[in-house]
């Protein structure tokens, strides 16, 4: 059986996460039990929830344990199969945690899924046709529940997530607003990505500024918000908020690694008579099958033209993480195992 390198969480921040949260270990792959099948990792997903499981606290999912494989999505091979619906070379994805091969139970529902690489690339089902495209979907869908020529704006829009719900939103017919740190990500985002406008925060750094920036891009106000950010970006969105206006809240990662970020003016929901949601998409795994569809379909179309940060091999995995969240990422984050 080949050797696995693994990353396990050695110790939990203090405040900030750094690299030496993480050891680098390498163990022999264990031999297959019936119903299990041998996996190779070609691409390992990096996302910011795997922030707050490192942290001990109250939380919708338990923390990740000290001196365990951190968790997280993966997309690859099968090498050895020994449960009748999975053969040598089949791609598959699944939660195979920061490590080059994992043994999954083939009997366990959604613990691995073979996808089609016909159309799609591989690493896409982390991304777009993946765990962040479906996120987008359920919000927007399930969520705030768009009508034609209304106003969306989604935070973090260059991101995996963001960029996904701006494909989706003008399949609906909308007018999309984003919000993203830089010039290159604003350009991304207008010419690849079909938003109508992009607002770079970096030059509105405060409620105020950015306040007036989304009322010059949302002249007939925001009727549905994706917020992925939090902080200063949401105060400013409430302020342009139009009445009975739907904020579908995905993700507040300004505030992952640190303190959290507090509410300016929370009254602006009862002015304004917003519907205010948190999600967390792995709770609704009825709507994957038709989102996923959806968003194979525009990819396929070219409609959604995802954007991938590469990072390659296991061992820049910590570091690749770490600049996740300190926004260096341009696209969906992955490393490259193979
Ligand atoms: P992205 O690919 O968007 O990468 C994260 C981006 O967040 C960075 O590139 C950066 O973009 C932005 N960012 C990071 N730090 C800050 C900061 N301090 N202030 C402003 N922006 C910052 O990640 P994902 O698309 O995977 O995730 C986007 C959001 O969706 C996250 O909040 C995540 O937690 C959430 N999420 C929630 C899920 C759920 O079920 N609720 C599921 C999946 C994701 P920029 O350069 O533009 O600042």
């Amino acid at each position: 059986m080949p050797t696995n390198r693994q990353i396990l969480l050695d110790n939990r921040p203090a405040d900030t996460a750094t690299v030496n949260n993480f050891k680098l270990v390498s163990t022999a792959t264990p031999a297959l039990q019936n119903g299990q099948v041998l996996v190779r990792h070609h691409y390992l997903s990096l996302d910011p929830y795997m922030r707050g499981r490192m942290n001990d606290s109250k939380s919708y999912a338990k923390p990740q344990p000290l001196g365990e494989v951190m968790v997280g999505g993966t997309v690859g091979e099968v090498i050895e199969s020994r449960h009748p619906d999975f053969q040598p070379g089949d791609p598959v994805v699944g939660m195979g945690g920061w490590q080059e091969y994992s043994v999954a139970d083939g009997n366990t529902p959604g613990a691995l899924r073979k996808v089609d690489t016909t159309h799609i690339p591989l690493s896409y089902y982390l991304g777009a046709v993946g765990m962040p495209g479906v996120t987008a979907w359920y919000g927007l869908t399930e969520i705030i529940r768009p009508q034609p020529n209304e106003t969306m704006v989604v935070s973090a829009a260059a991101g995996a997530v963001g960029s996904a719900y701006a494909a989706l939103a003008k399949a609906r017919g909308c007018r999309v607003v984003g919000i993203a740190g830089g010039p290159s990500k604003c350009r991304y985002a207008v010419e690849q990505l079909g938003f109508d406008r992009c607002i770079d925060y970096c030059q509105h750094p405060d409620v105020a500024t950015m306040a007036a920036a989304l009322e010059a891009a949302c002249p007939d106000g925001i009727d549905g918000h994706f917020e992925n950010v939090g902080g200063y970006i949401l105060d400013a969105v409430l302020l342009r908020c139009n009445a009975f206006a739907r904020i579908a809240v995905c993700g507040m990662i300004a505030g992952y690694d640190g303190q959290p970020l507090p509410l300016q003016n929370p009254s602006l929901i009862l002015i304004n008579r917003l519907k205010m949601q948190g999600f967390i998409v792995s709770e609704h795994p009825q709507i994957w099958p038709q989102a996923l569809q959806e968003l194979s379909a525009l990819v396929v179309q070219g409609k959604l033209k995802p954007r991938e940060s590469i990072a390659h091999g296991l061992e820049s995995a910590p570091e690749a993480f770490l600049g996740l969240l300190k926004s260096q990422n341009f696209g969906k984050q992955l490393v490259k195992l193979i």
